[in-house]
């Protein structure tokens, strides 16, 4: 039987991208066709990276991943999904802290959409911890993150810290 390919997105800031998401895209990688890292554009967050850092990092660091391909979003995730025919939306689960926000936009985006749940995956225990914000501000103040980012993020970190960190 032909049934369509099963398109997923995993919408977030990613600024930067931490081995915390990679882990959930190589667990999301096997089970979807097709797995689309979309970035937002119109980030509340005020991000420390703009959007062509932020994407050039998460290209750097899905190069083994065939099926996992990278794009930004302006608007609504739920109307990116319907664009590009994705049905499933991966969000990533670190703790109960995660629930609650989680929770709650995944019911708001299913009812805006109801073709498109969410899937939520675990990363491993050692990421569990481990946000972007908190490898911005120990990376800021001159500490090490090797462990929890991709080698590509390492470099643009010391690079937007430099300044910092001689002093
Ligand atoms: P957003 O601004 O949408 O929260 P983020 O880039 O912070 O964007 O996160 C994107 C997704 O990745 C979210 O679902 C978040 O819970 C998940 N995530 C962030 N850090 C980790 C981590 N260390 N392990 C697993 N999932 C994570």
């Amino acid at each position: 039987m032909h049934s369509s390919p099963r398109i997923a997105i995993y919408p977030g800031t990613f600024d930067p991208i931490t081995n915390g998401h990679i882990d959930i895209i190589q667990r999301a990688a096997p089970i979807f066709d097709r797995v689309v890292v979309i970035l937002a554009i119109n980030s509340s967050k005020q991000p420390l990276f703009d959007l062509a850092e932020r994407m050039d990092m998460v290209r750097a660091s899905i190069g083994g991943l065939p099926n996992v391909e990278v794009a930004s979003f302006g608007g609504l995730v739920v109307n990116y999904a319907k664009e590009i025919g994705a049905s499933v939306i991966i969000r990533g689960l670190r703790a109960i802290s995660d629930f609650e926000y989680e929770f709650q936009i995944a019911l708001m985006n299913r009812e805006q959409f109801p073709g498109v749940d969410t899937v939520f995956l675990m990363p491993a225990e050692r990421y569990t911890y481990l946000s972007s914000s908190l490898v911005k501000e120990i990376s800021r103040h001159g500490g090490n993150v090797e462990n929890f980012v991709p080698s590509a993020v390492l470099e643009s970190l010391q690079r937007k810290f430099r300044r910092n960190q001689q002093v």
